[in-house]
């Protein structure tokens, strides 16, 4: 499955690491992907994941 992540409507909350380890922080808290500078991946489909992406308070993680 395809997963975005779009820092701009990102909160910095960390909430989505407590879900999966696929996602990580900037310096400022800001999401990014922790294997990776790209904003969009392929990923496993892993329901921690996908419970991640919709419990995204602003809908800065998308899935395709
Ligand atoms: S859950 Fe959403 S708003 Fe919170 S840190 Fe992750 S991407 Fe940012």
């Amino acid at each position: 499955m395809k997963v975005s992540i779009i820092p701009e409507h990102c909160i910095a909350c960390g909430l989505c690491q407590t879900y999966s380890p696929v996602f990580d922080y900037d310096d400022d808290g800001i999401v990014i992907f922790s294997q990776s500078n790209k904003r969009e991946l392929e990923l496993p489909h892993e329901p921690n994941i996908i419970k991640a992406v919709k419990e995204c308070p602003t809908k800065a993680l998308l899935l395709d």
